[in-house]
């Protein structure tokens, strides 16, 4: 019986892919990582849509994902896509904002550059110029998490990660970062913890470029009382310039590899080994 109790749970993984874009090979790996990490442990892979991209979001491109991924021999579960639940976030939106914790912005980039605001880890720190405004009715707003206060409230946080160990919550890299964009009530932030924890997520893989990202998520599980995952940031696979594989620069798209006739499954190995080379 003891011995039951300790066996870990079958993980619950998930690739969050977002229609704005064709998948590439960068995109086929954060899928088979959370794919294999999930069957080796008997646990369950989970597909979710990040549709809330607005204008960029390209509900057609959700197919095509879908066909990528039968084509790489992945096997998984559906959940709900992002823009089905937008009631939920707006609901945690207001809790946090009855609570004090994230106030409005209606800065614009360019305000934000000329006030001096510096590099952080994930783009420019807020410099903090709307953060005792108050409410200007007259321009759309944002609403910023206020990472002082935040931090205030549930004291020092940790998080696990399974490659890098465990990490103490530091927001200083990234600041009063958006919670609620301009135009719907959640941002990436936002909607991917509420997501991760109604999903079941246990183990949250994703790319090492969004490891910073989990800071946040850590703190906003601990505000919103939400179950804690541990995390799984993989290696990214660079180009022969040492550059990451993004769309952006052209890496061909999964879509066009399938449609030309490569073998999904023959490329999917060879990322598999390809990850072991990089050794995470
Ligand atoms: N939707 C995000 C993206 O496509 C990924 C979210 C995540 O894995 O946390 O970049």
């Amino acid at each position: 019986m003891a011995a039951a109790m300790n066996r870990p749970s079958p993980p619950v993984t998930r690739f969050a892919p977002s229609p704005n874009g064709p998948l590439h090979l960068g995109h086929a790996l954060s899928a088979i990582v959370a794919h294999d990490l999930a069957k080796s442990g008997g646990g369950r892979f989970l597909l979710r849509i990040e549709d809330i991209d607005g204008p960029r979001s390209r509900p057609e491109l959700a197919d095509e994902f879908r066909r990528d991924l039968a084509w790489l021999g992945l096997e998984w579960e559906e959940v709900p896509a992002q823009s089905t639940r937008i009631a939920t976030y707006a609901a945690a939106a207001e809790t946090l904002r009855a609570r004090g914790l994230i106030y409005p912005c209606t800065c614009t980039r360019s305000e934000i550059e000329a006030a001096g605001a510096r590099p952080g880890l994930e783009g420019l720190i807020y410099p903090g110029t709307c953060k005792h405004r108050g409410l200007d009715l007259a321009r759309p707003a944002a609403w910023r998490l206020d990472s002082a206060r935040a931090l205030a409230e549930t004291g020092p946080l940790a998080w696990e990660d399974d490659l890098a160990g465990t990490q103490a919550v530091d927001l200083s890299g990234l600041g009063d970062v958006v919670l609620v964009r301009k135009d719907l009530p959640a941002s990436y932030h936002l909607a991917v913890t509420l997501d991760d924890a109604a999903d079941g997520v246990t183990l949250v893989t994703r790319g090492a470029d969004l490891f910073a990202a989990s800071h946040v998520h850590r703190t906003l599980q601990a505000l919103l009382g939400l179950p804690v995952p541990r995390w799984h940031h993989h290696a990214l696979l660079t180009d022969e310039t040492g550059q990451k594989l993004a769309k952006r620069r052209g890496s061909p798209a999964l879509a066009e590899r399938r449609l030309a006739g490569e073998d999904g499954r023959m490329l999917a190995e060879q990322l598999r080994l390809r990850h072991l080379r990089l050794g995470t």
